[in-house]
């Protein structure tokens, strides 16, 4: 661990700390009117927000926002921002992007919530089997949503009840989803979550095999949860082997797999499951997939698909029914299926991937050659339309690794640092994504504002 000391002793964090009252104070001073907003939203919605992570994810009071196309968004103050946070992905396609825009607006005008499938669902699901090797899909409208029938339809497939994770995952607001490792096995990882509610859960660390075929061998996991790679705490890569080792390992103790592309979907064509080559018997897929209108999706193979085509009758009696609890009223509405087909067909195409994956090097490429000036050797990492450093020299192996080399002072300047410049950088936790109608002069701005930036607090 002698990385972070080595990050510590790299940046004078007194200065940070100066820098920052300053910013905080020219940010304050950009946005009067979102700051009346607040004040006049605090008297009906907690935090001044409709959702309080709006206010909480960031070090600085939110902005309210006015409007916005293509990669830039603006506020209610009148500033303008180059956005590469994207929803916390789920604007990933850039915001109103036209072909969505039109179909989801031709469809609203002609309705959208029948309880009935429209053609769409048939067009988009076929698109979806192609491109993530998953032969039949449901829907609801969120990642959290089909997580949730995932784990039922495996637990009823398995007859077993526990479920794998790797720390350092966000995986959903599902009460089972949320622990974190304590010193004696998970604890609930917020209030309101309970012991009993985690009790199935277990969580293992990011690359650790070894602990993956010990919790194995108890013979009672039913699935087992991962994301291509971590999103949660910078990017966390998997060692080579791992992604094999994991599928080998489950499919030997008849334990089902999960890949929850909700965050890395946007990295590539077919996700990061085509460019890995995983074989997961689950798939799950949300945010910025039907380009940002409200969905989840999950993929799956033949006995989960026979499971829930079964002819289970709907009848309100009362008595338990052998069904898995999965579906819900808005759930694969004619509005979502509309704007998954046309974001499938215009949107998600190979040329828009790779165009994402080559502006996101070049973000890398920049934020190295400024480190490199300031005689900082830390590691930079690029993966499709995702781009960022840690303040060590190398890749950390899992959750713990990362947030033993992190330096949230910084990060948290360097927000509101950016985002005086113009710059709306990702949360703290991870750096700059591209969007599908992100241009070469929306990163040549990110790069002006994150050099400015580094010139005064690298010197
Ligand atoms: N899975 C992953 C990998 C995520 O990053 C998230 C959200 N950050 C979710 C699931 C849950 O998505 P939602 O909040 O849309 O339900």
């Amino acid at each position: 661990m002698d990385a972070p000391l080595d990050a510590v002793a790299a940046v004078d964090l007194k200065r940070v700390s100066e820098v920052k009252l300053r910013e905080d104070e020219r940010y304050a001073v950009a946005h009067p009117r979102s700051r009346a907003l607040i004040e006049r939203g605090m008297r009906t919605m907690p935090a001044g927000v409709p959702m309080t992570w709006m206010t909480f994810l960031w070090d600085h009071p939110p902005m309210f926002i006015d409007g916005a196309d293509g990669a830039r968004f603006q506020d209610v103050d009148g500033n303008e921002y180059v956005d590469f946070s994207l929803g916390i992905t789920a604007a990933s396609g850039g915001h109103a992007y036209p072909a969505v825009v039109e179909a989801a607006c031709a469809r609203i005008a002609r309705g959208f919530n029948f309880t009935l499938p429209t053609e769409d669902s048939v067009v988009a699901s076929e698109e979806l089997a192609r491109r993530f090797g998953l032969p039949y899909w449901q829907y609801s409208l969120s990642s959290t949503q089909a997580n949730t029938d995932v784990i039922r339809i495996a637990r009823v497939l398995t007859g077993r009840e526990r479920v794998l994770m790797f720390e350092g995952k966000y995986q959903g607001h599902l009460a089972e989803l949320l622990a974190v490792e304590g010193d004696a096995g998970p604890v609930p990882e917020y209030a309101g979550i309970s012991e009993h509610d985690i009790a199935r859960s277990v969580i293992v660390d990011w690359n650790d095999l070894d602990a993956v075929a010990r919790v194995l061998a108890g013979g009672d996991i039913a699935i087992a949860i991962a994301e291509p790679l971590l999103t949660n705490s910078g990017l966390v890569l998997p060692e080579a082997g791992f992604h094999d080792g994991l599928r080998r390992l489950t499919r030997e103790a008849g334990v089902l797999l999960l890949i929850d592309e909700t965050q890395t979907a946007p990295m590539g064509y077919g996700g990061m499951t085509r460019r890995y080559g995983l074989e997961p018997d689950f798939l799950v897929l949300g945010k910025s997939i039907a380009g940002g209108i409200p969905i989840g999706a999950y993929g799956m193979r033949q006995a989960a698909c026979d499971l829930l085509a079964a002819d289970h009758p709907y009848e309100v009696t009362g008595e338990a029914v052998d069904e898995p609890a999965t579906g819900g009223t808005l759930w694969g509405n004619a509005l979502s299926m509309a704007a998954l087909r046309a974001a499938l067909e215009h949107l998600w195409t190979p040329a828009t991937h790779e165009r994402m994956e080559g502006l996101a090097g070049e973000l890398a490429d920049g934020i190295r050659a400024t480190f490199k000036r300031h005689g900082r050797a830390w590691d930079v990492y690029h993966v499709g339309n995702r781009a960022g450093y840690r303040f060590c020299a190398r890749q950390p192996r899992n959750n713990r690794d990362a947030g033993a080399f992190d330096l949230p002072a910084v990060r948290h300047l360097q927000r509101v640092y950016l985002a005086n410049r113009g710059v709306w950088d990702f949360g703290w936790w991870a750096g700059p994504a591209v969007s599908a109608q992100t241009s070469a002069s929306d990163v040549e701005a990110y790069l002006r504002a994150f050099g400015e930036f580094a010139d005064e607090v690298l010197q």
